[in-house]
């Protein structure tokens, strides 16, 4: 397995990741945001959005980075992305 992933881009795995955690801290606030509306706690929902959105912007510059280094390095590979972790109860 370490001959496998030593031939891989060791940059796209290391952006990958970085969108993978993006990706998944945006759906954490997502989640929290929706539990907070089913508690009717209008005022943290404003204030978690903007931190939401702010994540959403993280995960969109960390797409674009992984697909701009995968357009210049010509790295793309057929792994699929790391498994979020698992949802929270
Ligand atoms: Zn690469």
């Amino acid at each position: 397995m370490a001959d496998v992933i030593s031939s891989r881009c060791l940059e796209r795995l290391r952006l990958a990741n970085d969108y993978n955690q993006c990706v998944h801290a945006y759906a954490t606030l997502v989640q929290d945001i929706r539990d907070l509306i089913e508690c009717g706690l209008q005022t943290e929902v404003e204030m978690l959005s903007r931190t939401c959105r702010t994540a959403w912007g993280a995960a969109e510059a960390a797409r674009l980075a992984l697909f701009r280094h995968e357009a210049n390095h010509n790295c793309r590979w057929g792994l699929s992305l790391p498994k979020p972790q698992a949802k929270r109860v």
